[in-house]
């Protein structure tokens, strides 16, 4: 059918984008800055409907057996948000607050990410509602295999590439592939990526997110005219990407004044040693007894005076009740949707620049794709090149991103969310509506 089909047709009746029902609920959240961009691109009805609906979402029971031979149901959820530049590609995580709302925002922010840096793939995201610190390695790997085999009529290289996320990690991502293969009846190393690197995993992914962090805040010094060196950052989490992050901008000569993860924080004028933090976090596995400084809660950390505010845990860290009181120059949001929408202009108010999430913690889906291609390729890629490469896309991005920003006068999130929109939406026009 021709693309004709998506021109204007009847007004679209809109949410009225000052009202949040819900300020923590991520899918509104998503959703207010998802119209705010559809309406600076005036886009067509046909295909802002389109893009408000999830393409598929998967709810499933998953049976585990546990160590002492009960038997327990968890819940598992698998959402392609939209597939039509690409395979859906998102991570799984494991949480007990993981919801289909929040699965749903999260996959609908893969796709404008893929988007963002114009990597060929659409979005989705995965979460099972368990608490897998209380739970064994055997459990684990029983859940993640149970999970898979329950979703794995929408895996595949060409259709949906799951990755790590919160509580999740190459081991994970080592079982998901194995319990794909052998469905397959043939190693299939394409079907995840953020594998070990012996099975088919890419040098630099690890770090990339935290990596891709690192090169966009740089930037956004540059921008502001701030030097990086001295340059002071508190980082909430201290997981994949908010540890990374952290050691990387401290080798390029920031001080970071202050870490946390889910124990709690603790603040240090004069700079934490990261390294030993890591190798703290990698013996207990949490900050709690790394006495380098005072102790804060995760909340003070949100509101240090510092130049850089890196939220790399989780959503919904800076709300209206906290971002009149935040004091950094610049966020890098490392987590994604840490900021709600209401608090949105209230940190434009205040002149803080953001890098937002789409843009800030692509790296990870950057080196992701570039995993794919090298196990579709049978390549492996040297680290210095995977480097340069995450390098070259996410200054790219930046760039892209600041200069539309600049264009339309609006804050870089809203300019990330037009770029990407109007991506996804020029391949909808282009394919039109199959019936
Ligand atoms: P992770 O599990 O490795 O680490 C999460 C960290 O957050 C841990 O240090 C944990 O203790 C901390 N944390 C959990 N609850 C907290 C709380 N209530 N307050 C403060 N800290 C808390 O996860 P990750 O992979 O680093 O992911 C972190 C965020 O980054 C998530 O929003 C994820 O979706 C996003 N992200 C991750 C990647 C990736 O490649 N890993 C890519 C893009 C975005």
């Amino acid at each position: 059918m021709s693309p004709d089909v998506l021109l204007p047709t009847a007004p679209i009746v809109r949410p009225d984008k000052d009202r949040f029902l819900n300020e923590e609920n991520p899918f509104e959240a998503m959703m207010s800055r998802f119209d705010q961009a559809a309406d600076l691109l005036d886009l067509e009805p046909g295909i802002y409907k389109v893009l408000r609906h999830p393409e598929k979402q998967i709810i499933t029971s998953i049976p585990v057996m546990l160590d002492n031979g009960d038997v327990e149901v968890f819940k598992g959820i698998r959402v392609l948000y939209n597939t039509s530049r690409g395979p859906a590609k998102g991570g799984i995580r494991f949480d007990m607050n993981v919801t289909l709302d929040e699965v749903t925002a999260l996959a609908a922010w893969m796709t404008w990410k893929c988007a963002v840096v114009n990597i060929p793939f659409g979005g989705a995201k995965g979460g099972v509602v368990c608490d897998p610190l209380k739970m064994s390695v055997g459990e684990l790997e029983r859940l993640t295999r149970r999970y898979t085999a329950s979703i794995i009529q929408t895996l595949g290289p060409d259709s949906d590439v799951p990755a790590p996320d919160v509580n999740t990690n190459e081991r994970v991502m080592a079982w998901i592939m194995d319990t794909y293969s052998m469905h397959m009846r043939h190693t299939v190393t394409a079907v995840v990526t953020g594998k070990p690197i012996e099975m088919g995993g890419s040098q630099g992914r690890r770090e990339a997110t935290g990596r891709g962090c690192m090169i966009v805040t740089k930037q956004a010094l540059a921008h502001l005219g701030m030097p990086v060196k001295g340059t002071t950052v508190a980082v909430q989490g201290f997981g994949n990407v908010g540890s990374v992050a952290a050691q990387l901008l401290a080798r390029e000569g920031c001080k970071i004044v202050a870490i946390s993860d889910r124990t709690g924080g603790v603040y240090n004028a004069k700079g934490i040693d990261v390294d030993a933090a890591i190798a703290h976090v990698a013996k207990h596995r949490t900050l709690e007894g790394f006495k380098a400084g005072d102790a804060i809660t995760n909340e003070q950390l949100l509101v240090q005076e510092v130049d850089v505010l890196l939220p790399g845990a989780l959503e919904n860290v800076i709300t209206t009740k906290n971002a009149a009181q935040i004091r950094a120059k610049v966020i890098c949001e490392g987590a994604n949707g840490p900021t709600t929408a209401a608090a949105d202009s209230i940190l434009d108010d205040k002149g803080i620049f953001v890098i937002p999430d789409i843009l800030a913690n692509a790296g990870g889906v950057t080196v992701s794709y570039f995993e794919w291609v090298q196990d579709r390729g049978g390549y492996f890629w040297t680290e210095k090149r995977v480097n340069e490469s995450l390098t070259e896309i996410m200054e790219q991005s930046f760039d892209a991103v600041l200069s539309l920003a600049k264009q339309h006068k609006v804050n870089m999130r809203t300019a990330a969310y037009m770029l990407s929109i109007s991506r996804v939406a020029t391949v909808h026009r282009l394919r039109g509506i199959y019936a």
